[in-house]
């Protein structure tokens, strides 16, 4: 019997993802990317919660802990650079494992790329579904008919907009922008420890990684206009106003993120759709429900993608019941992340002096209740 064939845009965290789940499970995935190669930018994520069983049963696991960067504190900096305080990162409660967002990209894409076609440097540029069917026209390949069509292709997704409409329909901004660059592997003295300076609407952090450490910039600026989202230029610009009056290491590390050809630069948004299929095409990952690069979208990509794979296998020909049970189990994990980012991107980058003050506060008390805790189990 013929495999349904299945078109995945976007080669990122949930396409290469659900490509490999896919083709295990019957289907003949075939994934378009628009980049020339997987895209590289992006700071350390950690995956976490319902992502582990995944990476463990693809048998990525082993090779993420391999890549895992090895940071194992956090200090924190007033906005002069003078340290306040220090606290632990790693905790034996539940198993998490901290990448860099490449490493995980590149992990997922090898373990999907000997079952599943990856046609880089190429996009969609029209969908029309029928009954049977989805007809797709590409910049480059010839067109194609697919049974379904995934949009995996992240928070500013064209198969959303071809299909649901345009992003400002369903996307929220948090008023935060993020931007990040590669730094030298001696950028980094210590490569257990991240050093997180915060002042009233701006954060800076030196990341370690087992490779290449990362500057992270995040800030709040005023709102940039959609058709300035690919302005390199303007990005850069952007970071420089908006450190210049911060000390540190802000000159060295914004001087990298001017110098640098092509540095990532995003504004911090929430995806809300009301249904995340119509008809043969569903959404996945940020496309469908992202929860605005606090840390969870890469996660929750690699859940869905899982959860998306397991409910058409259940649902054999009902891509209907497969798409709504995928999006229930989904949903019941999205949406509670979607609720707490606004309040913890407040904590994240306070807005004042005063609201700084009170953040730090808490993580000194927190530190002060690890120490204690630590001292007791040493001394049991
Ligand atoms: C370069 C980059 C850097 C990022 N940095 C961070 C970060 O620092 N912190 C954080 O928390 N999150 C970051 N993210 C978002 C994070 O990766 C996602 O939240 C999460 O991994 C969900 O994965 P996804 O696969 O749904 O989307 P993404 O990881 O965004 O992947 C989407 C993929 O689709 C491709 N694509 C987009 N449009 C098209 C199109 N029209 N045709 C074909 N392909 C297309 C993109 O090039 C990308 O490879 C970044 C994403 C990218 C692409």
């Amino acid at each position: 019997m013929k495999k349904p064939e299945v078109l995945i845009v976007g080669a990122g965290i949930a396409g290469p993802a659900l490509a490999y789940w896919l083709s295990r499970t019957g289907y003949r995935p075939t994934v378009v990317e628009h980049a020339r190669q997987l895209r590289s930018g992006g700071s350390a994520i950690v995956v976490k919660g319902p992502a582990i069983p995944v990476a463990q049963h693809m048998g990525v696991l082993p090779r993420l802990r391999e890549l895992a960067t090895r940071n194992r504190s956090l200090t924190l900096l007033d906005p002069a650079g003078r340290r306040i305080l220090r606290l632990p990162l790693t905790s034996d409660k539940a198993p998490t494992v901290e990448v860099t967002r490449a490493d995980l990209s590149e992990v997922l894409h090898r373990a999907a790329q000997t079952e599943a076609e990856f046609v880089f440097d190429d996009t969609i540029t029209a969908l029309r579904q029928d009954e049977d069917g989805v007809d797709v026209t590409f910049r480059r390949s010839a067109p194609r008919r697919f049974d379904l069509v995934v949009g995996a292709d992240g928070a500013h997704s064209t198969v959303r907009r071809l299909v649901f409409g345009p992003e400002q329909r369903f996307t929220r901004h948090l008023g935060l922008y993020g931007a990040t660059v590669p730094l030298e592997p001696d950028a980094v003295e210590d490569p257990s420890e991240m050093t997180m300076l915060t002042a009233p609407n701006r954060m800076l952090v030196v990341h370690p990684s087992r490779k290449t450490p990362l500057a992270i910039f995040t800030f709040r600026t005023a709102p940039l206009a959609p058709h300035d989202r690919k302005n390199t230029a303007l990005h850069k610009r952007t970071v420089a106003d908006a450190y210049a009056d911060i000390a540190w290491r802000a000159p060295e590390l914004v001087a990298t993120f001017v110098d640098h050809p092509a540095p990532f630069f995003d504004a911090l948004t929430t995806v809300r759709l009301p249904s995340w299929s119509r008809g043969r095409v569903v959404l996945l990952g940020d496309a469908a429900a992202a929860t605005a690069l606090l840390g969870d979208g890469s996660s929750m990509a690699m859940a869905g993608a899982y959860a998306l794979a397991e409910e058409l296998a259940a649902h054999p020909g009902d891509h209907v019941r497969a798409f709504a049970a995928y999006e229930s189990r989904l949903r019941r994990e999205v949406g509670p992340r979607q609720r707490r980012v606004r309040l913890l991107s407040r904590l994240m980058v306070p807005r004042t002096r005063p609201g700084l003050a009170a953040r730090n506060a808490v993580g000194r008390a927190v530190g002060r209740a690890h120490r204690s805790a630590s001292h007791e189990t040493a001394n049991r």
